[in-house]
């Protein structure tokens, strides 16, 4: 585990290095949106114990991975572990972000890679 900031609000949290970019607890609790307008919520959950992935939107089930919480894009997947991980790559301010390696952390756009 180390110390990452959170690629929303900045906010340094233990972050799974797998998954540096993971949306931080705080930022998940202030809701997380299905559309850019934040006027429909989603939520992602395992299909299977071992894993899988779903959302729920307005009790539908579809398999979207884009969310915006804060206004960001953020993508969700389930983790390699089972849960379900969040993050969001929507800032390019984070690529001034510096880890402890002094690598310069590297931001990918998520937008439009992704087939359903
Ligand atoms: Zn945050």
């Amino acid at each position: 585990m180390e110390y990452y900031p959170c690629p929303i609000c900045k906010e340094p949290e233990k972050m799974l290095l797998r998954y540096p970019n993971m949306v931080c607890s705080n930022c998940l609790q202030s809701g997380i949106w299905a559309d850019k307008e934040q006027t429909q919520q989603i939520q992602f959950m395992n299909t299977e114990f071992s894993g899988g992935f779903t959302s729920i939107i307005n009790n539908n089930y579809v398999k979207q991975h884009t969310c915006y919480i804060k206004g960001h894009e953020c993508y969700a997947d389930e983790a390699r572990f089972g849960g379900i991980i969040i993050q969001c790559f929507d800032n390019d301010q984070f690529t001034d972000v510096r880890l402890e390696d002094k690598q310069p952390r590297k931001i990918r756009k998520i937008s439009n890679n992704h087939s359903e």
